[in-house]
This record gives C-alpha cells, sequence and structure tokens, in this order.
C-alpha cells in the first residue's frame, strides 16, 4: 500500500540547535471527509500543524474505486506532500494525516514508525493517528505479542490497533472503543474506515481534538490554526472522553464509551504549544498568553529600561508584561527566520555557533539598558544561559529573566517530549540557585496560580481537583505513568 519510500537518514537532527531547550509536543492529527481530494486539505492541515512536529507526516486515504493508499515520508510537510504526482497517488474524499516529532521509545525513528498505522481486518480496513502518548502501551505490547500479535513499529499507538484486531466486535468504531478502553494516558485519535471518520478524545481531554467544516465536509484537527488554512469553520471542540464517528452525508454521531471524569486539558498548550492563532475554549492563545505576561508583571515586577521576548514564543507575554509594567516592549532580539535544518546539518564547528545561529541581539537597542527577557519556559536552562551571554555582550548594563511558566520539575508522560528529571534546571535547583547558575541578575516564574488565572480560572488552581493536566509544574500526575512508575520512576510524596 505504501508508495516508494526514500532512503532513511540514520538519525534526524533537531530543527534548531536553539529548539534543542525546548519541550516538544509530539504530534499533530488531521482528518477530512466528504471533500475531492481529501488528502490535499489534509497535506495543507498538516503544514499548519508542522509546529506539533518536525520529523515526519504521513496522509492515508480512501477512495472507492482505488481502495486504501498511504504516503509516510521524513521531514516537513511542504517538502513532500506538495509534488502533483504523488498527491495524485492519495485520491478520494476521505483522509487522515500525522505529523510527529516523535513517539515514545523510538527517537531518531524508522520510517515504520511513522503514523496513519494502518489495519486490515475481516470487516474491512481502518487507519489510525493518534496525538498523546500510552503510558501503558510497555504493559500491553508485551501482553499482545505473547498473545500472538506481530508489531510492525516501535511506536505505543501500534498497540492500538493491535487490540483493535483482538476485539470481537462488529463495526471498527465498536473495537476502537473497545481497543481505548483497555489504554492508559493521553489520546487524541483520528481514525478512518472506508466510509467514516472518526474522532476521538481520552476521558480527561489531555490532548486537543477540534471539529469543523467545510462546505458538505467535515474536518477534525488538532488545533483550529489547521481549519482556517482551508476555509473550514470551526464548529466545536471534541469533548473529553467523546467519540465522534462522521459519515459524508449522515452528520456527526457522538458518544461517550468512558467514564466520565472531570476534563485535564494540558495547560503547556496555552503556553506554548499551540500556535497562537489558534482558539482554545473558546479564547485566542494569543489573548492567554498575553494575560500570562500582565499576571507575571503583576507577581514579579522590576525596575527596568526594556522588555525584550525571546522569539518567537515568549513574544505574547513579554507584550503583556510591557502593558502591565508600563515599561517599554522592544525586539531585542531578532530570530532568523531562514535557518533551516539543512544548513545546520554539515559540521560540528556550525552546529556549536548554537542559538546565534537562531538569534541576534538587536545591539542598538540593548546598549546600556536594563533589560527584561520574557520567555515561555526553561527546561535545560541551557539556552537561557546563552541568551544572557549574548544580551551582556551586546552591552546590557543588567539582565532579568522574567519565565512564563513555572519551573518545570517534572516530565510529561502525556505526548510531549521531555529530557530525563535530572536534566530538568528545576529538577535539582531553587529559583535563587537557578538564577545564580544563570548568572542574571533576577529570576522569576510565573506562579501556578497566577498561570491558572492567566487562562481563565479566576480563582486559581484548584488543589483538589485541578482544572488542568500540570503535572510537569507539580508532579501531580492525573494518570499514574505505570509503565515509568514499573520502570523505577519516582512519583511525588504525598504532602
Ligand atoms: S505534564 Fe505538562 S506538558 Fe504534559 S500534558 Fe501535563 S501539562 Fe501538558
Amino acid at each position: 500500500m505504501d508508495s516508494e519510500l526514500p532512503a532513511l537518514p540514520k538519525q534526524m537532527p533537531p530543527a534548531h540547535p536553539f529548539d534543542d531547550d525546548k519541550l516538544k509536543e509530539e504530534c499533530g492529527i488531521f482528518g477530512v471527509i466528504g471533500l475531492t481530494d481529501a488528502a490535499n486539505f489534509v497535506a495543507l492541515g498538516l503544514h499548519a500543524l508542522q509546529h506539533r512536529g518536525q520529523e515526519a507526516g504521513g496522509i492515508v486515504s480512501h477512495d472507492p474505486e482505488q481502495g486504501f493508499n498511504s504516503v509516510r515520508r521524513f521531514g516537513y510537510v511542504r517538502d513532500n506532500f506538495t509534488s502533483q504526482s504523488l498527491m495524485e497517488t492519495l485520491p478520494g474524499p476521505l483522509a487522515i494525516g500525522h505529523v510527529r516529532y516523535s513517539t515514545a521509545g523510538s527517537k531518531g525513528a524508522a520510517i515504520r514508525d511513522v503514523q496513519p498505522f494502518f489495519g486490515e481486518f475481516a470487516i474491512g480496513g481502518a487507519a489510525i493517528a493518534h496525538n498523546g502518548n500510552i503510558t501503558n502501551a510497555i504493559a500491553l505490547r508485551k501482553e499482545l505479542i505473547e498473545r500472538g500479535s506481530i508489531f510492525q513499529s516501535g511506536s505505543d499507538s501500534e498497540c492500538i490497533i493491535h487490540l483493535m484486531a483482538r476485539s470481537l466486535q462488529k463495526r471498527i468504531p465498536e473495537r476502537m472503543e473497545d481497543a481505548l478502553r483497555r489504554v492508559e494516558g493521553a489520546f487524541s485519535v483520528v481514525a478512518m474506515t472506508r466510509s467514516k471518520l472518526i474522532g476521538v478524545r481520552d476521558p480527561l481531554g489531555v490532548r486537543p481534538l477540534v471539529l469543523g467544516q467545510l462546505g458538505e465536509g467535515w474536518v477534525l484537527s488538532s488545533e483550529t490554526c489547521a481549519l482556517d488554512i482551508i476555509g473550514a469553520r470551526l464548529v466545536r471542540e471534541i469533548e473529553p472522553g467523546e467519540m465522534v464517528v462522521i459519515t459524508a452525508g449522515g452528520g456527526v454521531e457522538s458518544h461517550f464509551p468512558f467514564r466520565r471524569q472531570p476534563s485535564r486539558f494540558c495547560i503547556f498548550e496555552h503556553v506554548y504549544f499551540s500556535r497562537p492563532d489558534s482558539i482554545i475554549g473558546g479564547r485566542s492563545v494569543y489573548e492567554t498568553r498575553h494575560q500570562i505576561g500582565v499576571e507575571l508583571a503583576r507577581e514579579a515586577p522590576v525596575d527596568a529600561d526594556l522588555v525584550c521576548p525571546v522569539p518567537d514564543s515568549g513574544t505574547p507575554a513579554a507584550i503583556g508584561y510591557s502593558h502591565e509594567s508600563g515599561i517599554p516592549f522592544a525586539m531585542g532580539i531578532i530570530r532568523n527566520q531562514y535557518m533551516g535544518r539543512t544548513f545546520i546539518e554539515p559540521t560540528e564547528q556550525i552546529r556549536n555557533m548554537g542559538v546565534r545561529l537562531k538569534l541576534n541581539v538587536n545591539r542598538a537597542l540593548i546598549e546600556g539598558k536594563r533589560v527584561i527577557l520574557v520567555d515561555d519556559s526553561v527546561v535545560r536552562g541551557t539556552t537561557s544561559r546563552k541568551i544572557k551571554e549574548m544580551i551582556l555582550d551586546a552591552g546590557a548594563a543588567e539582565v532579568h529573566f522574567r519565565i512564563a511558566s513555572p519551573p518545570t520539575a517534572w516530565p510529561c508522560f502525556y505526548g510531549v517530549d521531555t529530557p530525563q528529571r535530572e536534566k530538568l534546571l528545576a529538577a535539582t535547583m531553587s529559583e535563587d540557585e537557578m538564577r545564580d547558575h544563570l548568572q542574571v541578575d533576577s529570576l522569576k516564574f510565573i506562579s501556578l496560580d497566577g498561570l491558572y488565572r492567566a487562562v481563565g480560572e479566576a480563582g486559581g488552581r484548584n488543589a483538589k481537583c485541578p482544572q488542568y493536566c500540570d503535572a510537569c509544574f507539580s508532579g501531580e500526575y492525573p494518570v499514574a505513568p505505570s509503565d515509568m512508575i514499573e520502570q523505577g520512576f519516582a512519583l511525588k510524596a504525598a504532602e
């Protein structure tokens, strides 16, 4: 079914050395039914979701005459899914697609790990694309292999296909329900049969999924920005624990196959992962990030001459900080938009230039000034330290870091690539120790309550029943990461 595959690179380098020090969302998913040449719309949607995964992408389509077809490729959507001859191999009015950074346990992966995954069952074929991470995948995989399943990839998501194969249900949607009831962790899934587009969110709704409409066609997408690119209208978010089954002429059937639970959407989607032009919970992500900056200025004021963002992700919060504090906003750091993967691959010497390849200080603005730098997060701290050096080299009088998220002290097990706990700066240092380590004049993070207020929870975080997943800040995991605990990961001790 797969079209011819290109030679595989041994290990894809990170898109930018600068991006090594960011948490990375691992996947974006998109699906279309009821539009001619649906795969073309999926390619555009995936292009708009490229920030959620740059390592590889894939599309599966179905055509009544030509059946299922699939193409999976390493690299950017724009470099692979723009050729007319390739897109002609993906005919039909129904298609789903996936972009990935990398899935659990398979960094620098093979093409066999690239989604969507496809399964041919006695009752017909089905393809699935998964955003999130299955926290009991190792145990499930072991059980499935012992019972005869033959895995094709190293991906946790393939468990869903094998669990579906073992279900005794007569229809694919019911088989998916059976499979997903066995799965723990975070999942937003877009799937397709010969005639149906299916969308599901896990009971806590950790990862996003929205429903859109374009003419007679329906669309499922990780984010609303990908609806905009094809001119689709946002209908609504898929609810936590909801499954929608969509047929081309028959509309949207909705049901809730899991036990209902209070939602725990990933709060980091607001801070960093989602695009600022996306809408979450009826509010623009840009507006939320601006409000984070406002809260940060209230919580952590400091005398200074300029507020500068670490571009691009720190920009809305820096604008908010500037508005609230009255300190002028300035683009003291300029991002080179054209620094791509190709240029940094050739030599170690160029890679060692690190942040300077990507960011440059606007010396004329910075010289002699007391500068507040606003960034979205501190992960390892390596980038923050280099940026501070660049600002001081440019003649800044003082450097104050203000961070638009609380200290990231715990790894994420729900579909975000995080370093091991000991590599997270905040896991081993207090705020003052981090300030000394980074050698800046001051360092302050927004509080967890401040972040909750900024995302619209006026009363802050409900400690008994938090309204969001915030495990990477609080260490309180809404779903126990059972595979990791089995491997020795120590949960936070009860207080
Ligand atoms: S642990 Fe952090 S990044 Fe992961 S889902 Fe929860 S809030 Fe999001």
